[in-house]
């Protein structure tokens, strides 16, 4: 069972690891707010280049 954090976009809580919670050093974000967090990135950077991903998500442990 994971632990609930609050989003730190706009507070609502969701369910992560607190490994994830710490790798981020406590920020966290919930799909829409990590959605909307990407779509800035993209549209700062304003490259096309979509062949590296910022996130790395490891499968299994
Ligand atoms: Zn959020």
């Amino acid at each position: 069972m994971s632990p609930l954090f609050p989003c730190s976009r706009c507070g609502v809580q969701i369910e992560r690891s607190v490994r994830l919670y710490r790798e981020q050093k406590g920020l966290v974000l919930c799909s829409t707010c990590k959605d909307r967090q990407e779509a800035e990135d993209l549209a700062s950077t304003n490259t096309a280049d979509h062949s590296t991903a910022p996130e790395n998500r490891t499968s299994g442990t």
